[in-house]
């Protein structure tokens, strides 16, 4: 059986799931835990380390420990949010080559895609865990905020991890998807979808005849969880500086420390209306005293820390509304969605903005997985899944550089994907024989101001008075939500058609070269898990086998069982836990199955 698995590749936490039967299921970790977190870290052997293994080690390993990649995915490295990283984090934010973002692990600079793939592959081998054999197809979700270049790197991750990225589906749209599948009523949906890096908002109409349309979806591709934490940061570097006088900014171990601290205070303050956090030898002074930091963090002090960001998450949800051409009433159920939307604040605002409470039952960590899973699931069967359709749109305007550097989108914010239009504009010169073609996103009526997606040129037009030679420009979105774009010589008809690959960073031979390594990972894992089944195997035969042993030995001379018989299985049993000793596990697989039909056969003799 062939399976298309789900992932949802979160700024903090993935997690991933897939269509058992009817029903999509989040697949858990070795650990049994539903997500897993999005942290990779290099230790001093070499080792990658992913998820809670690189977790556990983060206090000492702050420098070679990433989290929150996502944040930094398809962004240049002189873009704002990309310098307000590199100002906070612990480990070293670097330039890439082609003016893109990697981060210096042990001495190598690893770009984003390259370390989302890592966690794509991660989840990759716990359903293979679970399922018990190789995937090779996967949907992913992004935010919905996404440009094209944050997608794009997304889908090189994808092609880094040898997956084949079925779809790429927007994370509310997801949410909808797992809300409503088996829901036989007319609703018209809010999905707030607050993460750890990122914030969307999704209008959506679900009905059991229309299936799943997006009216309207906005967002902040960075507002989430992390900007409370940093907060949190901030005023504790403050108390620090308050009670010893020292400036802890620079201490990736100390910072580390302070940032953990302050999730884990966010979380629990959740639940309670004051926690303790307590951090001892945080640092050294330079006359050799210790720096301890004592303090309490209040539920109402966090609040009054962190309300812009409320209110700017309520703002947005204002605008998804006037883009839905919706008002507050229209609005049936509300879905909370990510791991922020548990801070009571959060729900206050959205219960309040929206009118009503938001509806419970659908678990805010695991319901985009779950959605992605059942879209994977519908690529899988061809329309055969009994699934409703889905329409998406785009969250951004999509177009070109005009004359005096202005902005003219073809392909307006909030249409219907798949859609295709075309324009046609004239040369602007005497005798031109080219025209660049500069495609940009965003809503900025200056190009400048917009996201740069790449640049194509129509060479060897011919020399006409200005005016005279006309081109046309085609926009395409498939419903993958992959974007064409083509260019038609007027007078000879000739095409030329580009798919606009910018900004992920990597050039293809770099895509090859990461290619290549990950598949020598991703087959070393699979060895690894596959003798740690065997290694599990062979003790649960050899604690069977010893279990039996005594009680056969004791009643040998009143069974039918031969004591030569007997003895060949000891020998077995000593060869079997011998070779598992030395490390070989899967050299032993007939050794293990004659032990367990000698079992068999005792239990049975014994009866
Ligand atoms: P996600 O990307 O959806 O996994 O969201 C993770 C974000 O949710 C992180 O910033 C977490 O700190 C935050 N989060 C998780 N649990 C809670 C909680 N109980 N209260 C507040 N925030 C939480």
């Amino acid at each position: 059986m062939t399976h298309v698995i789900g992932i949802d590749l979160g700024t903090t936490n993935c997690c991933v799931a897939v269509v058992e039967g009817v029903r999509p299921v989040v697949l858990s970790n070795r650990a049994g835990y539903a997500t897993t977190p999005s942290v990779i870290a290099v230790a001093e052997d070499g080792t990658r380390l992913v998820g809670q293994l690189a977790v556990r080690q983060a206090v000492t390993n702050p420098r070679h420990t990433v989290h929150a990649s996502k944040r930094l995915i398809g962004r240049s490295f002189d873009a704002p949010q990309v310098q307000h990283a590199v100002q906070r984090s612990a480990f070293e934010i670097v330039e890439g080559p082609q003016g893109d973002v990697r981060i210096m692990l042990r001495g190598r600079a690893y770009s984003i895609p390259e370390l989302s793939a890592m966690l794509l592959q991660e989840m990759r081998l716990v359903a293979e865990d679970r399922l018990g054999g190789p995937i090779e197809r996967a949907v992913v979700t992004v935010p919905a905020y996404f440009n094209d270049n944050q997608r794009q790197a997304v889908r090189d991750a994808g092609k880094i991890a040898g997956l084949e990225i079925v779809r790429i589906l927007n994370e509310p749209t997801a949410a909808a998807l797992a809300y409503g599948f088996d829901r036989q009523e007319n609703r018209t949906l809010a999905v707030f979808d607050l993460g750890g890096g990122t914030f969307d908002v999704s209008i959506v109409h679900v009905g059991p005849e229309s299936g799943f349309d997006v009216v309207a979806t906005t967002g902040d591709s960075y507002l989430g969880g992390e900007d409370f934490d940093d907060r949190i940061v901030a005023w504790l570097l403050e108390r620090v500086r308050e009670q010893h006088g020292a400036d802890l900014r620079t201490l990736p171990t100390a910072l580390q420390r302070l940032r953990e601290a302050a999730q884990k205070a966010k979380n629990e303050l959740s639940d309670v209306t004051e926690t303790d956090i307590s951090l001892p030898f945080l640092a050294t002074m330079e006359d050799g005293a210790p720096v301890h930091l004592e303090v309490e963090l209040s539920r109402s002090w966090l609040e009054q820390m962190t309300g812009d960001l409320v209110t700017r998450s309520l703002q947005i949800c204002e605008r998804a509304l006037r883009l839905a051409e919706l008002r507050v009433e229209d609005i049936d159920e509300v879905i909370l969605v990510g791991g922020m939307t548990r801070m009571p604040a959060i729900q206050r605002a959205v219960s309040e903005f929206f009118e009503r409470e938001p509806c419970r039952g659908v678990h805010p960590d695991e319901v985009v997985a779950l959605g992605a899973a059942l879209s994977g699931f519908q690529s899988l069967s061809d329309g055969r899944s009994g699934l409703l359709p889905l329409r998406d749109v785009t969250a951004h305007s999509l177009g070109i550089m005009v004359a005096g550097g202005r902005f003219e989108p073809l392909i307006a914010a909030n249409t219907t994907v798949p859609t295709r239009t075309s324009s046609v504009f004239a040369t602007s010169r005497d005798g031109q024989e080219t025209v660049k073609i500069i495609v940009l996103q965003g809503e900025h009526e200056l190009a400048a101001e917009n996201e740069f997606l790449g640049q194509f040129a129509m060479t060897g037009l011919r020399p006409a008075p200005a005016g005279e030679t006309e081109v046309e420009v085609m926009f395409e979105i498939d419903t993958d939500g992959l974007f064409r774009v083509a260019a038609i010589d007027r007078e000879t008809g000739e095409a030329r058609q580009i798919q606009v690959l910018a900004q992920s960073g990597i050039t293809p031979d770099e895509i090859a070269q990461m290619m290549q390594e990950s598949a020598a990972y991703l087959a070393q894992r699979r060895q690894e898990e596959q003798d740690e089944r065997s290694r599990q195997g062979i003790e649960v035969a050899l604690a069977e086998f010893d279990r039996i042993l005594p009680e056969a030995e004791a009643r040998l001379e009143r069974t039918t069982i031969a004591p030569a018989a007997l003895t060949q299985a000891r020998m077995t049993a000593e060869r079997v836990r011998q070779v598992a000793r030395e490390g070989n596990p899967g050299a032993l697989e007939a050794e293990v199955s004659q032990l367990r039909v000698i079992t068999d056969t005792l239990r049975r003799t014994l009866g």
